[in-house]
């Protein structure tokens, strides 16, 4: 089903109401969001839920993330458009399509191989060409580096060294670090080489940022 329709636009509408409702105030974030078909990234069982404000799965025991937490995410990069953004965590590909009506360069990996490819699939059709790699979050993309901004889109245990270093200085970095069930939401300034600063945002609920010593073998 690629079809979007009247119907799912008016849902979008008041999906982008309640957003507003929950405190999201970027009007360009809520735009980008109400012109991603969200329900064309869910499997059909859950298309007429796919404007509630709750995760899904998607497969591979992962979820296309909370609208909600889509929004707030984006909200806080605080990036300008032509800016260049590395995603960890492709997932379904949600966040990188509203990523690109930002206006922002996407690089985006993901460390499922299936699910690397249905994304880029799915986001080929929609007629979305982020820049999708099938890797290991924790190394980033160094031939890329530098990024304006990085989002971690999945909680990570501790901020990998890799994509502190392929931050640019003044960058930002916003990253739900913690394990357990509970993580606290920051957003890492680069003031130098060797300073972060860091401002602190409340606790959402991600999947774990996996470290898999035999990556690249099994997936
Ligand atoms: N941004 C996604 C939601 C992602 S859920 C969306 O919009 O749908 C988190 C994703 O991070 C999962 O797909 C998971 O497989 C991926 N992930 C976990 N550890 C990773 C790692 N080390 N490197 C890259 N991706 C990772």
């Amino acid at each position: 089903m690629h079809l979007d329709s009247y119907k799912h636009k008016g849902l979008r509408i008041k999906l982008i109401e309640l957003l507003r409702s929950k405190g999201i105030d970027n009007e360009g974030v809520l735009k980008a969001i109400n012109k991603v078909p969200r329900h064309l990234f869910l499997d059909n069982a859950f298309v007429k839920f796919a404007y509630q404000d709750q995760a899904f799965p998607i497969g591979a025991n992962q979820t296309i993330s909370q609208p909600f937490t889509v929004a707030f995410q984006s909200q806080l990069l605080d990036a300008k458009r032509g800016q260049k953004v590395l995603e960890i965590g492709t997932g379904s590909g949600f966040q990188s399509c509203v990523l690109m009506e930002l206006g922002l360069k996407v690089f985006s990996i993901e460390r499922h191989r299936s699910l690397h490819q249905s994304a880029k699939k799915q986001l080929e059709g929609m007629g979305y060409f982020p820049r999708l790699f099938f890797g290991d979050g924790y190394q980033g993309l160094a031939t890329f580096a530098p990024f304006d901004r990085i989002l971690i889109t999945a909680a990570a245990p501790y901020i990998p060294e890799a994509l502190k270093s392929q931050l640019k200085l003044g960058g930002k970095m916003v990253i739900p670090l913690g394990e357990g069930d509970k993580q606290e939401m920051q957003r890492i300034t680069k003031v130098s080489e060797t300073e972060f600063n860091i401002e602190r945002f409340g606790d959402f609920s991600f999947v774990p940022m996996l470290q898999d010593k035999s990556f690249g073998k099994t997936q």
